[in-house]
């Protein structure tokens, strides 16, 4: 009748506003490359920071000893000990202690939160070594800090400003690596940081640990981020800065990309103007695993104001984020002949129940829309470092050399939960890498999934920047 005209009309408009055909793709793809430039002609160029991070050299796989790692980046935080072969990108054994910051923490001093990390450090040393003769050398350890930071060193930055939930006033401004390196002492330490990265540096330096041509990196997880490895002479503002390597790999903080070619809806626009930090950050709210499901839970509320297709307005619907991206993607995959996942999900999360099938059937749909989208503008974000740094096949933003150059074997290291555990994100990603690239160029590109790429890479990177050898 009436009402499921309206639901459908409503819908198309979705489908019309998420639309991503490849020529929109390209655009976004050369806006990408465009900014990335921008943002490194001078500070402040774009709303790419492209931050400097000082690491000119990754790792080899040819790295030796034990290294220990940190990981601070969201609600987890992890400890980690690889102990590194020497050859042949062998690690020997690895270790990884997760646990949760807890919420008083995120908030207080930035004295109790390093204390908090230091304390979990030293006994995570002390079950490790047990006692043995290795406890009186000194040890390095790789930082991994996924806040933005302005570095002055590969092992010193400072604290441009939290996010995901911290607020410890005392430490913007400071110097990351030093409170740490105190709360270290107070413990009786004896332990330098010789390496202090973003996640997505550990996660390229995984990459490249284990294969040489691996020159960027992407998470797609509660956030997202991307940095790649840039040639010194290319990074305008950091002029007369010299690397041996002639490289440098810059923290693009690409979530808060922007171009008006991204496909934006009303949903977006509603969406950014509820959050803590409106204006911001705008190509993550399209892409990440904290906004999807809250996009989804938007477009059902629209459609269940203006008609009653969904039964009674409920109050779960209108809070936000009571609909998680982990249950769009359960919805997204529910194969069973009567959708009894998308059933058992609005009523447990919604509290929306006796639906029709029919209805059942849109939310999957709503679902692949708002996934499809955002896996595809992935896709275009990775072609425009690609573009930037010749490997797209088109001869690079620079007009680089056009020859077999382009058509190098090329890695990118991929890490977080969206690609790692939802398929048809990962299938819709892959899929828009190809129709953007071509089938030619694309099968010379790959995406390899890392596992705790941010905090083994950190220790990595200690490694390869060891003072000690
Ligand atoms: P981090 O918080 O460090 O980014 P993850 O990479 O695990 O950690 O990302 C967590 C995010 O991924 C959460 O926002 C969650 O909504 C989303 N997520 C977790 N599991 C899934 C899943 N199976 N399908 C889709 N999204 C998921």
């Amino acid at each position: 009748g009436n009402k499921w005209r309206r639901v459908v009309g409503l819908l198309r408009e979705l489908e019309e506003a998420c639309e991503t055909t490849v020529g929109r793709l390209r655009q976004v793809v050369d806006a990408m490359a465009v900014e990335m430039h921008a943002g490194l002609a001078s500070e402040g160029g774009s709303k790419l920071k492209m931050l400097l991070t000082f690491v000119d050299n990754l790792p080899t796989g040819c790295e030796k000893g034990t290294y220990y790692a940190l990981d601070l980046g969201g609600t987890n935080f992890r400890v980690l000990r690889v102990q590194l072969g020497g050859e042949n990108s062998s690690i020997v054994d690895q270790d990884v202690q997760r646990q949760r910051i807890p919420q008083h923490l995120m908030t207080g001093t930035s004295e109790d939160l390093f204390d908090f990390i230091a304390l979990s450090l030293l006994q995570f040393i002390e079950r490790k070594e047990n006692g043995s003769e290795q406890s009186k050398q000194m040890r390095e350890l790789g930082f991994t800090f996924s806040f933005p930071m302005k570095q002055t060193s590969v092992s010193s930055g400072i604290l441009i400003k939290w996010t995901k939930g911290f607020a410890i006033e005392n430490m913007v401004g400071q110097e990351v690596a030093g409170c740490l390196q105190q709360a270290l002492a107070r413990r009786g330490l004896n332990m330098r940081v010789t390496a202090l990265v973003n996640d997505t540096v550990g996660t390229l330096a995984l990459g490249h640990y284990y294969d040489a041509d691996t020159v960027a990196a992407v998470i797609i997880g509660t956030g997202t981020n991307a940095c790649y490895l840039e040639r010194i002479d290319a990074i305008i503002k950091c002029q007369g800065h010299l690397t041996t390597s002639g490289g440098m790999v810059v923290n693009m903080e690409w979530g808060n990309f922007w171009s008006s070619h991204l496909p934006r809806t009303s949903y977006d626009i509603e969406l950014d103007a509820g959050s803590p930090n409106p204006n911001d950050q705008g190509f993550e709210k399209m892409i990440s695993g904290m906004y999807l499901g809250d996009f989804v839970r938007r477009v059902i509320l629209k459609m269940s104001q203006e008609t009653d297709v969904f039964g009674p307005i409920s109050s779960k619907l209108l809070e936000p984020f009571t609909l998680s991206t982990p249950s769009v993607a359960a919805m997204h995959e529910d194969d069973s002949p009567e959708l009894t996942e998308v059933e058992r999900i609005l009523k447990h999360d919604l509290e929306i129940q006796d639906v029709s099938l029919k209805v059942r059937k849109l939310v999957l749909k709503i679902c692949d829309v708002v996934t499809r989208r955002a896996a595809r503008l992935a896709a275009a974000g990775i072609v425009g470092i690609l573009k930037k740094i010749g490997r797209d096949g088109s001869g690079g933003i620079a007009g680089g050399r056009r020859s077999d150059i382009n058509i190098r074997r090329t890695v990118v290291a991929i890490e977080g939960s969206l690609y790692a555990e939802y398929a048809m994100f990962r299938e819709y990603l892959h899929e828009a890498l190809n129709e953007i690239l071509g089938e030619d160029i694309a099968q010379h590109v790959v995406l390899r999934l890392t596992e705790d790429g941010p905090g083994i890479g950190a220790a990595l990177l200690a490694a390869s920047q060891s003072t000690l050898r």
